[in-house]
């Protein structure tokens, strides 16, 4: 894995959010972003060489409200960015650990991810995420 990527941090409202993070990370968040794949809406901070993603349910049931109704808002998941997902993915299932997909989604920023599940990464859910280069504006 090449670099922690960014942090993925589940909240209640983006619209409360993101002024919250403006001031703490004293920074402007640059992007919002709708992913339809985890039914989420993201907004994007970057600091340095990280970004910190917020991330807000869309639906009442899916998988943020239910995280943040269960353990309330709080640090989701740690990215790392990896120069290739399948191979990563290949080399992670053969360690034994479960993937969440088996093959890679589109996510947030114009990335393929996939996660790892928790109950197998000592309780830190991991997303792995890939660049797509063809794809940028
Ligand atoms: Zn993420």
């Amino acid at each position: 894995m090449l670099k922690i990527e960014h942090i993925g941090i589940a909240v209640k409202e983006l619209a409360t959010s993101i002024p919250l993070f403006e001031k703490l990370l004293n920074s402007h968040c640059y992007k919002t972003e709708l992913v339809e794949s985890e039914q989420v809406n993201t907004a994007f901070f970057k600091q340095g060489d990280t970004k910190i993603e917020l991330l807000e349910s869309l639906t009442t049931d899916g998988v943020i409200s239910k995280y943040v109704d269960k353990k309330g808002e709080g640090l989701h998941h740690i990215a790392f960015e990896v120069a290739d997902i399948y191979t990563e993915m290949d080399r992670l299932k053969n360690e034994g650990f479960i993937l969440l997909n088996d093959t890679p989604k589109k996510g947030a920023d114009n990335k393929l991810v996939c996660f790892l599940h928790p109950k197998s990464t000592n309780g830190v859910l991991i997303e792995l995420c890939q660049e797509q280069p063809n794809l940028l504006s």
